[in-house]
């Protein structure tokens, strides 16, 4: 039976987590205004919250599925601030390992942050457009091309470079290699300055003739695969991230609710919960509806997390919680700033910060458009050929 019903100790984790978020936000606007410095790993009070993590490790006989549970902390830890500024020692290439990698792979690589760099100037929603080329030369992979947009990019000591080692093959000739930062041809050559989630640093790089041990070629198959095989387990990669960053958006938003709540409370406004909708104002309605699919958001992504657990796919659903999740970002910060007004606009409230950092959810990872058309391909049964 699915029961997201968190246990008295998961709900104390929740508890904490939020006390950690309030002093998180003391340093939101300083790192949104000065997105040229790199946050420190670690927040200056962060030793007082040590223990949380302790405490998510032992939850009890009846806790919650792992995943599922990561997936409500993800929420609350963002909840604080979007970016908060206490980075995971792990990155989206991290992921990539656990998902393409040999047992030896993730040994090595499980202390080290590694980013993941797929997109380049010709190719983003379209994976499989890669140009960036990875060429077997005696012991080494050669590699050539660019990348941009990389998470983490600047901070990570290395990143997981997607490339093709046969053109011709489409998706089937798509491997991701290890590349650590150092290696010759291996160039950082910018950083990003975003609307939003401006403490989070996002990269370039160039790679020229950059060699890399065989042995960094995740899978260790450089065989290329009919019909996708390698590209596949990549993929896969996506059924780990996309909840991740569906509930990074939903815990954004739902500090955005609950701003709202508080300003209308202070108004005398409250949401009647037991009127009829034709006795409810226009602002109470809009604020039920936000709940609404804020509940409904956050209960897809828990679900694509408790199958990840069960080892069963969640490919569908993975997809469905980001696209629900990116979709309530783009509309409950937009809600937000309309039922604040002007008050939602000004640097005084973090609100028109959630604003900025809120529209991200539903680009990176997939926009929502993406989204749609993996769903589609999973309820019809159709596969990417056929629904393009
Ligand atoms: C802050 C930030 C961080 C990022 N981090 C990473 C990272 O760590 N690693 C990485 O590899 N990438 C990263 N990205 C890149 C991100 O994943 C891509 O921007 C995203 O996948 C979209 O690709 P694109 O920008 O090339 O847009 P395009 O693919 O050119 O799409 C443009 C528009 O067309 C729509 N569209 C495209 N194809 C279709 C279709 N078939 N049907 C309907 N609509 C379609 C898209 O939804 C979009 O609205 C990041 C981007 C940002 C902004």
């Amino acid at each position: 039976m699915v029961d997201f019903t968190f246990n008295a100790k998961e709900q104390e984790i929740i508890r904490e987590i939020r006390r950690e978020g309030l002093v998180l936000r003391k340093y939101a606007r300083y790192y949104d205004e000065h997105e040229e410095e790199l946050p420190p790993d670690e927040f200056p009070e962060a030793k007082e919250f040590a223990h949380i993590d302790k405490m998510a490790a032992d939850r009890g006989a009846d806790a919650t599925s792992p995943t599922a549970f990561y997936m409500c902390m993800l929420m609350h830890r963002t909840w604080g601030d979007m970016m908060r500024m206490k980075v995971p020692f792990t990155a989206l290439g991290n992921a990539s390992v656990t998902a393409a990698g040999t047992d030896e792979q993730k040994k090595r690589w499980a202390k080290t942050r590694l980013s993941m760099a797929n997109t380049e100037p010709g190719c983003g929603s379209d994976s499989k457009a890669i140009e960036t080329t990875a060429e077997l030369d005696g012991d080494e992979w050669v590699l050539n091309g660019e990348k941009i947009f990389v998470t983490t990019g600047i901070r990570a000591e290395g990143s997981v470079i997607w490339a093709t080692i046969d053109k011709s093959a489409g998706r089937g000739g798509i491997k991701a290699f290890v590349v650590m930062k150092g290696t010759p041809g291996f160039e950082l050559v910018k950083k990003e300055k975003k609307m939003g989630i401006r403490s989070s640093d996002t990269a370039a790089f160039v790679l020229k003739n950059c060699r890399v041990p065989k042995e960094n070629l995740l899978g260790m198959d450089p065989t290329v695969k009919k019909g996708g095989g390698g590209f596949k387990g990549l993929m896969k990669t996506f059924n780990l991230t996309r909840p991740g960053v569906a509930a990074m958006g939903i815990g954004n938003i739902m500090a955005c609710q609950e701003f709202v709540a508080e300003e209308m409370a202070k108004e005398g406004v409250a949401v009647d919960y037991e009127a009829g909708q034709h006795k409810r104002s226009a602002i109470q309605q809009k604020m039920i509806e936000l709940e609404a699919e804020l509940e409904a958001a956050t209960l897809c992504t828990l679900r694509a997390g408790w199958l990840a657990d069960k080892g069963k796919p969640n490919n569908l659903e993975a997809s469905v919680s980001k696209q629900k999740g990116g979709d309530i970002s783009r509309r409950g910060a937009q809600l937000a700033l309309e039922i604040l007004g002007a008050m939602g606009s000004t640097h005084d409230q973090l609100v028109e910060k959630w604003f900025r950092d809120a529209r991200i959810t539903d680009i990176y990872e997939g926009t929502g458009e993406i989204q749609r058309l993996v769903i589609a391909r999973e309820l019809l049964n159709y596969t990417s050929k056929d629904l393009t």
